[in-house]
């Protein structure tokens, strides 16, 4: 069980990533981003979760540079994940697009890449061009989002490289158990997007028994229980206080009937859209 903020998990090709990092998923570009970057890793986290569309990875890579020379860190401290858009799938146009990733990243090498979403007739493609991305030591890891069951097993049947991550909408009402464990059984780390469920669990009245019982917040008890369920976790926030909170969730443990209460709150209810009926 991770101990500290800076706790790694190791992926399945032996690269080591942060149980918990700062998602930016609607942090602007510019400032905003910039801020939110550096106050996290001041605050100890070493895991930036961005995407080309999110169109902030300009201000995600200016950001890091700055808190390395800052906080006496090297690129080897820093995780950095970004992930190649819909509209760029198939091989070459993603070889292209990651060239776009990095040169706006302006770093030699990313710490993850993955495959936004599984866009029908093209991910298999675009899974090559990740797999050669890979090979040739420019992503040290590579992964994919948004994938179902039936996605990573087609997917398994054609490629070489088995994926590290599967990034998807997680949190207490989507506990994804059916895929937690498929995953498991490959070796495949789940990592969950929108864990606080963009903010409207937070006055769960469940989750707040739990975290008063902890004297921790409803946002610490969620992120708690993904890292207790063997999940990474990226919540979202451009607020220095919160981010602080997000992050102080390494000296507390739920006991087995917590973790069951929270099991228990699924609803199998998606915030975000769902990746079999997706139109973009
Ligand atoms: P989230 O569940 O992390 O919630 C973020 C919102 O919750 C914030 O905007 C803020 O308003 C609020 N919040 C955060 N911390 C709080 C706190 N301590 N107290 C009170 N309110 C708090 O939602 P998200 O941004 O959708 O997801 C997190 C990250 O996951 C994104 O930034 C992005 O990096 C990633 N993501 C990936 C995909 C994908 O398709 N792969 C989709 C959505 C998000």
């Amino acid at each position: 069980m991770p101990s500290h903020l800076q706790d790694a998990v190791t992926l399945n090709n032996g690269v080591k990533m942060p149980w918990l990092g700062l998602g930016v998923y609607q942090a602007k570009e510019g400032d905003e981003v910039e801020q939110a970057v550096q106050a996290a890793i001041r605050h100890g986290y070493r895991s930036i979760d961005t995407a080309a569309a999110y169109h902030n990875e300009e201000g995600v890579g200016r950001a890091v540079r700055q808190a390395i020379k800052d906080n006496g860190l090297s690129r080897e401290d820093v995780f950095i994940t970004t992930k190649v858009w819909n509209s760029e799938q198939g091989y070459e146009s993603t070889l292209a697009a990651f060239e776009k990733s990095m040169d706006r990243l302006n770093l030699d090498y990313v710490d993850l890449y993955l495959i936004h979403w599984p866009v029908k007739g093209k991910y298999k493609e675009t899974w090559r061009a990740l797999e050669r991305i890979y090979q040739e030591g420019k992503a040290k890891a590579i992964g994919v989002s948004n994938f179902q069951i039936h996605h990573l097993e087609d997917l398994l049947k054609d490629s070489e490289i088995v994926p590290a991550v599967n990034q998807v909408e997680l949190h207490p009402e989507l506990t994804q158990k059916d895929l937690l464990e498929y995953c498991g059984s490959k070796g495949i780390r789940l990592e969950a997007w929108s864990p606080l469920g963009q903010g409207n669990l937070l006055n769960h009245e469940a989750l707040k028994e739990i975290a008063d019982k902890h004297g921790k917040s409803v946002a610490q008890v969620i992120l708690r229980w993904d890292l207790q369920n063997g999940v990474i976790t990226i919540p979202k926030s451009v607020n220095k206080e919160r981010i602080a909170e997000n992050g102080n969730v390494f000296d507390f443990e739920l006991d087995a009937q917590d973790m069951e209460v929270i099991d228990r709150l699924n609803r199998n209810r998606r915030f975000g859209s769902d990746p079999d009926n997706f139109n973009f």
